[in-house]
């Protein structure tokens, strides 16, 4: 949620912005006056391309001008109109120039006061006009002022407005009144007939369509707006109806749409993921196979599948990807493995190529910090098919990289990419059309997802619909619990004395430091508002951290002159940090000091104590993930969040969550709670349409209700539901596509 504006503003210009502001609209459906192109870049802010746009571009609030106050009876604090007469207009000089006019009623005397003003205001308010004033009156140096307010000259007989004035989220540069305007003119003569067969919303007891929109656009004097403000009436309902419809219904569409395209059918072709399965340490859990055979399935269809597979923290997801990327080889394809940062790219091409290449099959790494030749070789291999399983960082789908038969691509945490990267993976099958391998000719590699980062149920109910998801709702035997401690920075010394007592006894520990950052915007903000961020506070904020981590590292080292004391940054070069995650994995190490760069996937059972430093200033998600690091192995472990009083009240409640939880889902949901759903729809923004009234966790009855209802509209109303897109989504289909 954007600071500063309202909550319900900034949810509705930004929402609009991104979900609108982007097609190309045929001139005909232009809003007319848009000729300018200024108006238009306006108006493209506020998400309205359309004329129906206008329509749908409901008010944030109301100002009530049916009614006229006595100036006597005007209270502060809450915005009123009154008229008078203007009695005295004078432009005073001190302390600074400005206009003030005095106006009387038959109950008494009131200030306008205009700071910036024309000359013709001056000339209007001349002594004796009649005017109507709408503010909010304070106590000024003469008397009761209201300062800059809303006037307009009228006549005695000018009729008061018959309704509630709407007044509208709009954007620097178009006034209210000229934002008015141009809805009062599409409202004139928009199509406003039903899309949806009158059961619908005679069900919920809900108005028209057409009486929907004129009860927002134009409330009733007298009528309460407080519903009309929190979005309780049924005016405001039925649009929330209508809207979480249409998206349901295009997602329904979008998932059809995907189930209609070509993938290679991979079916149970070979013995290499049994094979695997015989070889493991370990037998999968019954939630693994149970995700393993979901998978399987649809990896054997002949449409694209696009799985999420979700499982918290040390759920054994990379196993599971492990048997598919095998099922992509069995069938004479490749498969591709991606990770969001290099360490956990690395710990994966370890982890496949402990398991894989033992059974014949060609792993190549691909990283964008490998010298060169070693990353032509790689594109090479990729290019002929001599690799099976290429593991990397996101440099495998950047240009030059061609598979020459992509069978199935593993993105891991994949809410940590962006739409760059989605739009460059599915870009990637197109180039393995020309493959003879199983697939058909202008075949889609399947696609699965990871995320230990659970996706609360109202967002995949909403934004997520179209994606078929797999849990792993369940760790593999023999792991212990951890527990969390929340310790203040003063008491230090006694997280050290603990320190020293783990690495005594074999065991072995994480001390991890923040990201210091210079204006709060961490890379998930930065990749969730769809930015790349600004490069130098990135790099400053680099620096700093560089700095902090190397000096924690040295006076630990100080401290504990007994103990081995490795560190791990982003800044090493591939190799080196490969090299010290394989000493602290091989016990070498025992206490790590790290950045972030550990947060995902990281996996050394013997460390049981992870100290976080400055917990205060992490997310939610990266919590609940650096935890995760510890707990691993047989022995307790414990997760010691340092934090540096005073803490600020968000930081508080996200201590709070994670020291009352260990579900990574009920961690997510307050998470969500928290945030708002826009930081976890950084991949989706592009792909799925936001919503610009409804709620999906206020208004959870309707969304429920209205993914109900899209099966029965689709099969029994085919018309109504395309109508309904229509109104709703034009312009908008092809961004649903990513
Ligand atoms: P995540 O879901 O967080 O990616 P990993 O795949 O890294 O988890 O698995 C965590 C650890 O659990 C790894 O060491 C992995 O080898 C191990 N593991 C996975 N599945 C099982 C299982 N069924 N039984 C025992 N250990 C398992
Ligand atoms: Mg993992």
């Amino acid at each position: 949620m954007r600071k500063g504006a309202t909550q319900r503003e900034g949810k509705a210009v930004r929402a609009s912005a991104l979900g609108r502001a982007r097609e190309g609209v045929p001139a005909k459906a232009r809003p007319a006056a848009a000729s300018a192109p200024s108006l238009k870049a306006k108006l493209a802010k506020l998400g309205i391309q359309r004329e129906f746009d206008l329509v749908l571009h409901l008010p944030l609030r109301y100002e009530d001008e049916t009614r006229l106050t006595a100036i006597a009876a005007a209270h502060e604090g809450a915005p009123v109109q009154v008229e008078g007469r203007v009695i005295d207009s004078q432009i005073a000089y001190r302390p600074r120039r400005q206009l003030v006019c005095k106006i009387e009623d038959a109950s008494g005397l009131l200030y306008m006061r205009f700071i910036n003003f024309y000359g013709s205001q001056a000339k209007a308010l001349a002594p004796g006009a009649l005017v109507r004033v709408f503010g909010e009156v304070r106590p000024g140096f003469f008397g009761a002022e209201m300062v800059h307010p809303r006037y307009r000259i009228v006549r005695a007989d000018t009729p008061l407005p018959a309704a509630l004035t709407p007044v509208y989220p709009t954007t620097a540069g178009l006034p209210q009144s000229a934002l008015r305007r141009l809805i009062e003119q599409a409202l004139a003569h928009a199509e406003l007939g039903e899309t949806l067969p009158a059961h619908i919303p005679a069900r919920f007891g809900l108005p028209a369509f057409r009486d929907a929109i004129d009860a927002l656009h134009h409330p009733r004097p007298g009528e309460d707006a407080r519903p009309l403000i929190d979005r309780s009436h049924p005016a405001w309902q039925r649009m929330k109806l209508e809207e979480l419809l249409a998206q349901q219904l295009s997602m329904r569409l979008h998932y059809r749409e995907r189930k209609s395209k070509t993938a290679p059918a991979l079916k149970a072709a070979g013995a290499l993921t049994a094979a695997l399965k015989q070889r493991l340490p370990f037998k999968l859990t019954r939630a693994q196979s149970r995700a393993w055979a979901e998978i399987e399935r649809d990896l054997g269809a002949s449409h694209p599948m696009h799985r999420l597979l979700q499982g918290d923290v040390g759920s054994g997801k990379t196993v599971v990807a492990a048997l598919a990327a095998l099922r992509a080889v069995e069938n004479g394809m490749q498969a591709a493995v991606m990770a969001p940062t290099e360490i956990l790219a690395e710990q994966h091409y370890r982890k496949f190529s402990e398991w894989l290449a033992p059974l014949g099959v060609q792993l190549t790494w691909l990283s964008g910090s490998q010298k060169k030749k070693a990353r032509a070789a790689a594109a090479a291999d990729i290019a002929s098919g001599a690799t099976r399983v290429a593991v990397g960082t996101h440099a495998l789908f950047q240009e030059g990289i061609a598979f020459k038969s992509l069978g199935l691509a593993i993105v891991d945490e994949q809410h940590r990419f962006g739409v760059q990267q989605r739009l460059a993976l599915r870009a990637k099958g197109s180039a393995a059309e020309g493959s003879q391998a199983a697939g058909a000719a202008s075949a889609e590699p399947h696609q699965l997802m990871m995320s230990a980062t659970p996706i609360p149920r109202t967002l995949s109910m909403s934004y997520y619909a179209d994606l078929d998801v797999s849990l792993i709702d369940e760790l593999p035997p023999g792991r212990t619990p951890v527990t969390t401690k929340l310790i203040a920075a003063e008491r230090r010394d006694e997280v050290l004395a603990r320190v020293r007592d783990a690495c005594r006894e074999g065991r072995q520990a994480y001390w991890v430091c923040p990201l210091i950052e210079d204006n709060s915007l961490t890379p998930e903000a930065a990749a969730a508002a769809g930015r790349t961020q600004r490069r130098p506070s990135r790099q400053q904020a680099e620096a700093l951290q560089l700095q902090n981590v190397i000096d924690t590292q040295a006076r630990l080292a100080a401290e504990f002159p007994e103990l081995s004391v490795g560190l791990v940054h982003g800044r090493l070069a591939g190799a080196e940090k490969a090299e010290v995650m394989a000493e602290f994995a091989a016990g070498k190490i025992q206490l790590l000091v790290a950045t972030t760069v550990i947060e995902v996937g990281v996996d050394v059972p013997n460390a049981s104590l992870m100290i976080i430093e400055h917990a205060e200033r992490f997310g939610l998600a990266q919590l609940h993930q650096l935890r995760g690091r510890v707990g691993r192995g047989v022995a307790d472990s414990v997760c010691i969040l340092l934090y540096q009083k005073p803490l600020g009240e968000l930081a508080r409640a996200r201590l709070k969550v994670v020291y009352e939880s260990s579900d990574g889902f009920e961690i997510a949901r307050q998470d969500l709670l928290l945030r708002g759903p826009g930081e976890y729809l950084g991949v989706r923004q592009s792909g799925a349409p936001l919503l610009l009234f409804a709620d999906i966790e206020r208004d959870l009855e309707l969304l429920e209700a209205a993914r109900e209802l899209v099966p029965q509209l689709l099969q029994e109303h085919p018309e109504c539901a395309r109508r309904h897109l229509a109104r709703w989504m034009a312009g908008k289909s092809e961004l649903m596509k990513v």
